[in-house]
């Protein structure tokens, strides 16, 4: 019997009073699709800055991205960027696609204790986007990727970096994510664990998950609607 099958409870919750989400893709839905926008501005630095057509500056792009878990850490690493540089342009972006989401905000305030923001992006698209949501002023703090050395999400080094900076003791902390990958750490460091995945797409990930059941015990929990699933473990 797999976690999918449970509705969560406050019990399941209980003991949490450390609040760590990630921000693309989980504090907005996915369908929201902020993420192209980025992913434009990224493909047209990568071409700028290597004379590439579009086709093969995306390439290179993507190439990075599964190599070294962002673009980013790629362009650094074969190519010397500023990494400022690069945050700026990736993220000049219109967030009007972003609005205020009333019953989010209020199910974020009602959680206990301390609430984080841990992204592989930056500090002011973190604060762009959750102001435009109407959220941002419910949580304590932000860990981003400069905070993190441009070393992204999953690397173990930068949630022991996350946890020891903001002295989060992990077998109280719940973690909320979009990429499975990226909940393999939080939930061996003693964190309840939860996926967010595409509306409407939790037939097609109950059916997945079933198929690869044993290698997902990583996955504590799995929803569509965030605000939702906040609401059935506070009240
Ligand atoms: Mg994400």
């Amino acid at each position: 019997m797999t976690k999918i099958d449970r509705t969560p409870t406050k019990n399941d919750f209980e003991h949490v009073t450390e609040w760590v989400f990630d921000l693309d893709n989980t504090l907005y839905p996915h369908h929201v699709n902020l993420f192209a926008q980025i992913d434009k501005n990224m493909t047209a630095y990568v071409s700028a800055l290597l004379q590439m057509e579009q086709e093969e500056a995306r390439k290179l792009q993507k190439q990075y991205y599964y190599d070294h878990g962002t673009t980013l850490q790629g362009l650094m690493i074969h190519h010397g960027v500023d990494p400022n540089d690069f945050l700026e342009k990736a993220h000049a972006i219109d967030y009007s696609a972003l609005t205020p989401q009333p019953d989010l905000a209020e199910a974020i305030k009602a959680l206990p204790g301390r609430k984080f923001i841990f992204t592989n992006g930056s500090v002011p698209h973190a604060q762009a986007a959750a102001s435009a949501l109407g959220i941002l002023d419910h949580f304590d703090d932000i860990f981003d990727i400069v905070a993190a050395d441009y070393l992204p999400k999953p690397a173990q080094a930068t949630y022991d970096k996350f946890t020891a900076l903001k002295k989060i003791e992990t077998n109280k902390a719940a973690m909320f994510e979009d990429l499975p990958r990226n909940l393999t750490v939080p939930k061996a460091l003693g964190m309840q664990t939860v996926l967010l995945v595409p509306r409407n797409l939790e037939e097609t990930v109950v059916e997945w998950w079933e198929k690869t059941s044993g290698e997902d015990d990583h996955i504590d929990f799995v929803t569509d609607d965030l605000a939702d699933f906040l609401k059935k473990i506070t009240t």
